[in-house]
C-alpha cells in the first residue's frame, strides 16, 4: 500500500515497524467547544485509513487525543463561570456524541486526556533540560529550537528566515525567537500543577509528543492530522521526541487538505461557520461522512448545501441498492450457476478489485466510492428475481464489506417503496396541477436516488437503474 509521506513530499510503500500491527496518533480536539465541519475532516479520513489496515489483517492501536487544558478552555471557563474541568467534561461528551453520529470506530480509539499524563510530561521536560536543550526562565521552560536536528524539515520551513520572520515578536525570555514553550507558569486564577519549575501547566505540544511515546512507543508507524498542524505543532512534536530519544518519532506523516465553505474559509465572523451538530440538524452525519471521503484526502474540499444534497442523493442509491439485494435474498432461488451466472461473480470481483487498488493508492476514497456505485449499477441492471442466490449473495456480501472499510451503509433503514411511491404521488399531483417545475424537479431527484419513472397508460411505473 502507498501513502505520501509529509516528510519525503513523495508517496511511499506502508511498512509497519511490527510485521502485523499499525500505530497510528491523531490529533484530537481541544474540548473547548463543539467540533466544526472542518475539524470532522481528519478525524474521519483517518478514521477510514484505521478501518482498511483492519480490513488487511493488522491489529492497530489508535490515539486520539483530547486537549484538556489550553487558554481557550480556561478563557471559557471564565466567560460562563466554571472550572476547566466542567469546561473540558462537556465538551468531551459532545465530542462522543459527534463521533457517534459519524460512525467512527470510537470502541477501538484510545482516547488519553493531557490532563492525565502531567508526570509523564514533567518527566520529558526534565530530560530535555537534562540534554541541554531546554531551559527554564522563571518557571517558564522553552526548547531551544537550535538543539534540534533538522528544525523545520516536516514542513520545509527555513530556519533562518524563520527566526528573521518572528523578530517583530520578540520575547525576551528566549534564548531565539522561535523556541517554544514546554512548561508555562500559572498565571494568577488559572488551573496549575506542581513541577520542579514551580505552579504551571504544559504547553501544547509536549502533549502529543509525550502521549504517542507514552501509549504507542518512541517510534510510531503513523502520525496524522490537517495540514495546518504541520507547523508549528508537528514541527515541534518531531523537534522535541527525536532530541529526547535519538530515534524518528513517527515513521509517515499524513495530512489532510482543508475544508472551505462555499469556496471561502470557515469563520465566525464571515458567518459561514458550521458545527457538526448544525449540521446534524439538516442531515443524517453519515452523510457528512460520505461527504468528507468523496475527495481525495489530500485536496482541498468545498463544502456547500447544494454539494450536502447531492451526497444524500448519492448515498440514497447504494442504501438502494443494498435494499434492492436485500429483496431479491428472500425472493430468488439458488440453482446451478450457469457461464453467464459465472461471469457475474467475475465482474463483482472486478469492481471489488477496483474498490482496493483505490484505497492501496494513497486511500483513494473518491476513487472507491465510484467503485461502490458500478457495483451498486451492475447489480440493479443484471439480477433480478431468476439470479441465482450464490451470486446475490456473492454481491451482498462484498458490497457490505466494502461500505464498511468506508463505514457508511451500516444503517438498516432503507429506502422504502413507500418513500419512492410518496414522491410520484406528488409528481402525479403536481402535474395535475399544472406544476411541471416541480414534477421535473421531484422526477429529477428519483433519478439521483436511483429510480427512473415511465409514464404508461395504466399510470406511472418505475424501475432502479
Ligand atoms: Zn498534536
Amino acid at each position: 500500500m502507498k501513502l505520501y509521506n509529509t516528510l519525503t513530499r513523495k508517496k511511499e510503500e506502508f511498512k509497519p515497524i511490527k510485521e502485523n500491527e499499525v500505530t497510528m496518533y491523531v490529533c484530537g480536539p481541544t474540548v473547548y467547544d463543539y467540533i466544526h465541519v472542518g475539524n470532522a475532516r481528519p478525524m474521519v479520513v483517518f478514521d477510514t485509513l484505521r478501518r482498511y489496515f483492519i480490513y488487511k489483517g493488522y491489529k492497530v492501536k489508535y490515539v486520539v487525543n483530547y486537549t484538556d487544558i489550553d487558554d481557550k478552555i480556561i478563557n471559557r471557563a471564565n466567560e460562563e463561570n466554571k472550572t476547566a474541568k466542567e469546561i473540558a467534561e462537556k465538551y468531551i461528551k459532545a465530542f462522543e456524541e459527534d463521533a457517534k453520529g459519524l460512525n467512527l470506530y470510537e470502541e477501538k480509539t484510545i482516547h488519553p486526556r493531557a490532563t492525565e499524563y502531567i508526570r509523564h510530561m514533567i518527566d520529558f521536560i526534565e530530560k530535555l533540560i537534562e540534554k541541554g536543550a531546554a531551559y527554564n526562565v522563571d518557571g517558564n521552560v522553552y526548547f531551544n529550537i537550535e538543539s534540534a536536528e533538522d528544525y523545520g524539515k516536516l514542513s520545509k520551513k527555513n530556519i533562518d528566515e524563520l527566526i528573521s520572520g518572528a523578530r517583530v515578536d520578540v520575547n525576551e525570555e528566549k534564548i531565539n525567537p522561535m523556541d517554544f514553550a514546554l512548561w508555562k507558569k500559572a498565571k494568577e486564577g488559572e488551573p496549575y500543577w506542581d513541577s520542579p519549575w514551580g505552579r504551571g501547566r504544559p504547553g501544547w505540544h509536549i502533549e502529543c509528543s509525550v502521549m504517542a511515546k507514552t501509549l504507542l512507543g518512541d517510534t510510531i508507524d503513523i502520525h496524522a492530522g490537517g495540514e495546518d498542524l504541520q507547523f508549528p505543532h508537528h514541527e515541534n512534536e518531531i523537534a522535541q521526541s527525536e532530541t529526547l530519544t535519538g530515534k524518528p518519532f513517527a515513521n509517515y506523516w499524513l495530512h489532510n487538505g482543508m475544508l472551505t465553505i462555499d469556496n471561502q474559509k470557515m469563520s465566525k465572523s464571515l458567518g459561514n461557520f458550521f458545527t457538526v451538530r448544525d449540521i446534524a440538524k439538516e442531515f443524517d452525519l453519515e452523510v457528512l461522512r460520505f461527504f468528507l471521503l468523496s475527495a481525495h484526502y489530500r485536496n482541498p474540499i468545498n463544502f456547500s448545501k447544494d454539494v450536502m444534497e447531492q451526497l444524500k442523493n448519492g448515498l440514497d442509491r447504494l442504501y438502494n441498492g443494498k435494499s434492492h439485494l436485500e429483496y431479491l435474498l428472500k425472493n430468488c432461488s439458488d440453482r446451478e450457476l450457469t457461464q453467464e451466472d459465472r461471469k457475474s461473480l467475475a465482474d463483482i470481483d472486478k469492481f471489488k478489485k477496483a474498490f482496493i487498488e483505490s484505497m492501496e493508492d494513497d486511500i483513494n476514497t473518491a476513487d472507491a466510492i465510484a467503485c461502490l456505485f458500478d457495483l451498486v449499477k451492475y447489480a440493479n441492471s443484471n439480477f433480478d428475481e431468476k439470479t441465482p442466490k450464490t451470486v446475490v449473495q456473492y454481491t451482498y456480501d462484498n458490497l457490505i464489506e466494502l461500505s464498511q472499510i468506508l463505514g457508511i451503509l451500516s444503517k438498516e433503514e432503507e429506502i422504502l417503496e413507500e418513500e419512492i411511491l410518496e414522491l410520484i404521488e406528488k409528481r402525479t399531483q403536481a402535474r395535475k396541477e399544472k406544476n411541471y417545475k416541480l414534477a421535473d424537479e421531484i422526477r429529477d431527484k428519483l433519478r439521483d436516488m436511483g429510480i427512473i419513472l415511465e409514464d404508461t397508460q395504466e399510470g406511472v411505473k418505475w424501475k432502479r437503474i
